[in-house]
Formats: C-alpha cells, structure tokens, sequence
C-alpha cells in the first residue's frame, strides 16, 4: 500500500530552497542585521527588533508546501484554510494552483470536492481530530505541516483529559490552532474544555469557582467556548490550563495566578495541586519576538512603532498589544498600508482597518520595527523601503546608527 501520510516533508529542501529565498528573503532586511538591528538613513533611524518574523514552525510549513507541489505536480493539491496568518504567503500558494477551503464546521462540508486521489496540505496550527478522521476515510495524500510546539499543547490537553482534568486554554475559540487543541480534549472518555479568551472571560470562570455566578450563566456564555456536554459544575472541580501557543505571555501568567487563586480560595490548599495543574504552552518562538520587542522597548528613545504581520495573526496581535501601552503603534500588513502623509492600521482589539494621516513625526524620528512570525523577510523589507521613501530616501542609504 503507498503511503498516504507525510509529517516529514519531502526532502526537496535543495530544490525549493532557491525559489523560496527568491520568493522570501530579502536583501534590506539583511542590511539592518548586517547593521546591528538599528540603522540610519538621513535624519530617520529604523530599529528592528532582534527577533522577529518566520518561526521555525511557519518555515517548515511553507517549506513542505513548496515541497509537496514539486512532489504531486499532476495532482490537485488542497489546503485546509490558510497555512498560516499572512496574506501574501497564501497568494502566492494559491498562484501556485494550491485551493485554499474555507473554514466549515462540519468536514463533510469543508472536503467535499476533495477526492481519494488528491493531496490536502494541513497547517501549521494542525486541523481539529474530526477533520483528520474524515480525511483518512477519504483516503487523500495527507501533508501535515502541524509544528511540534502545537503537538506538544496537543500532549499535555491529552494528559488533562487521560487524567479527569477539564482542559481550559487561554485562547480565541474560534482561532485554528485552539480549535484544533480544544478536539483533544475529547478524545478521551469524559474530556472536556473550556476556552479563556483573556482576563475578563478568566475573572467570569473565577467568580464562578468561587461561588458567585450561577452555572446556567456560565454555560450560556460560553456555549461557543466549550465542549457541548460541559457542565459547570462537574468539569471545573479539576482544571488543567493550557494556551493557544501565541497569546501574549504575560496575560496567560495573569490568567494561571487568576485561576490557581479561586481554585486554592474553593478546595484549600491541601486541595490545590489535585485539582489544579497549568503548563506553560506558549511557544518559544512567540515568546523570544515578545522578549525582543520588550526589549527593545527597554532601551527607549523610539517614537513611533510599526508591527508588521496579517490582521489575523494571533501573535501579531500580541506584539501590538505589548507596543501600544508604551507608544504611538501602528499594526500593518504589508508595504500598500503605508501611504503619502498616511497609513492605513489595524488598531488593537479593532476588526477594520483605519487610516491615520500624519503618523511618521516631522523631522528626526525613530521608528522601531517588528514582524510576527507568519511575516516574510520580504514584508519587512518592503515596509522598510516604503517608510525611508516617505522621506525621499531608500535602502541605500542606510548606515550604521
Ligand atoms: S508561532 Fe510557535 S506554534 Fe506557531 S508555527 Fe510558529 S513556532 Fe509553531
């Protein structure tokens, strides 16, 4: 029987590394690493943070999607939503004759014209266990290009359930990744979760540990956040705290210290460690571009910031958020958001794009930079020209800062 399963890629790298670096490197960003991270070209100073953009896990999984049409060139190939957050990464999938399907609930939908002889591409955040069955039944070539650091959330929710614990994931419950992890929790017998999608959904579940809100009020606003048999009282007993891997750091520890405080308040302290276990599930790479942009933050002097990366990338999201408490932010997608006299941003916690005039400050400025980890070299570097083009200057001249 041929195979039908590839988590490993196809060992192509040789023959797609090329038209990947054509396609995503690019030669400005070098220069500003070349430079220290910071640089200056006039009486403008650009700094670009020390990590930031493609993940390890994002790189695999565009790697392997090059890979897998250079493998099944005759075959239709299927994607299951977008590879990951970033707009000009899935174009260039779909001019490549890759079909991205849209999100459906129901599998049967979401895979009806896919055939047994077709090739479906899962993302980097992993497909929900339902979807998978289904796709096995088919019998289609699966490419799985789920990251390991996605697989390990998927242990520990698995670990959770095996051992009675009610999985609760900070998390967008409508986010790929987090409805792929929330599945695992009901692969076992008597699993269940409950998605937190930041502090003021953790405080309702804390009043209700505590005693404070009446079960139906619970399950009515969290009826899209948790699996259809969860009962409130029976599957907060004992709570296993896990998170989607982008989420902003610091908010998922807040969340942790929130949950551990009304468990140990409810059961005591003798309690606790029987009814409360948390996993820190946050990424390293989420984690280093948080660091670095904290960091960089840190050293002061900057006026203006630009986060690059798609208006649906989770940890995007969350460099902007961390930015925006300290100064004037502006979260962008692409080089087109940067206009004469005007940018067009998403601001945080905003579903539309706005324009703003007047952002980049008359005279010496200096603009940090960051990228999230769906964001190409090619991105930054593309913002990076279109903001010195805005003062009349180009790549060139940059020199050291
Ligand atoms: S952000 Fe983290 S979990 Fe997501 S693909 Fe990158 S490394 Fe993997």
């Amino acid at each position: 029987m041929s195979q039908t399963y590839f988590q490993k890629g196809f060992g192509l790298r040789s023959t797609v590394g090329p038209v990947l670096a054509e396609s995503y490197d690019s030669r400005v960003v070098d220069r500003l690493r070349e430079l220290g991270h910071a640089a200056r070209a006039g009486d403008m100073v650009l700094k670009l943070a020390r990590e930031f953009g493609f993940c390890y896990g994002v790189d695999r999984a565009v790697e392997y999607a090059y890979e897998t049409k250079q493998k099944f060139p005759d075959r239709r190939i299927f994607l299951s939503g977008e590879i990951i957050h970033n707009p000009e990464v899935n174009g260039r999938l779909v001019d490549m004759g890759i079909v991205i399907l849209p999100p459906a609930d129901d599998p049967v939908a979401r895979y009806r014209e896919v055939g047994s002889g077709d090739v479906v591409l899962l993302p980097a955040f992993g497909v929900p266990v339902t979807e998978m069955q289904h796709l096995r039944s088919k019998g289609c070539v699966l490419v799985d290009t789920t990251c390991g650091s996605v697989l390990t959330v998927w242990k520990n929710v698995h670990k959770y359930a095996r051992d009675g614990f009610t999985a609760v994931i900070h998390g967008k419950h409508y986010h790929e990744e987090t409805k792929a992890t929330a599945s695992q929790a009901l692969t076992h017998a008597g699993g269940h979760y409950l998605c937190v999608r930041d502090k003021a959904e953790a405080a309702i579940v804390c009043e209700f540990i505590r005693g404070l809100r009446a079960p139906d009020d619970l399950r009515q606003r969290f009826a899209h956040a948790a699996d259809p048999g969860f009962e409130p009282e029976r599957d907060l007993a004992h709570i296993g705290l896990a998170n989607q891997t982008t989420m902003l750091m610091t908010e998922s520890l807040e969340i942790q210290e929130m949950l551990r405080a009304a468990m140990r308040e409810r059961h005591g302290e003798a309690e606790l460690a029987k009814r409360f276990q948390a996993m820190d599930t946050i990424c390293s790479a989420t984690q280093d571009r948080q660091d670095a942009v904290l960091k960089m933050l840190a050293e002061g002097g900057l006026d203006v910031m630009v986060v690059i990366g798609g208006y649906n990338s989770s940890n995007t999201q969350a460099l902007a958020r961390i930015c925006t408490e300290r100064l004037p932010t502006y979260h962008i997608d692409g080089a087109r958001c940067l206009e004469p006299g005007a940018i067009r941003h998403q601001a945080v916690g905003a579903h539309e794009e706005a324009r703003q005039e007047a952002w980049l400050p008359a005279g010496p400025v200096r603009v940090g930079l960051t990228a999230g980890a769906s964001t190409p070299n090619n991105v930054v570097g593309e913002v990076v020209a279109r903001i010195l083009a805005l003062r009349g200057l180009d790549p060139t001249a940059l020199t050291s800062a």
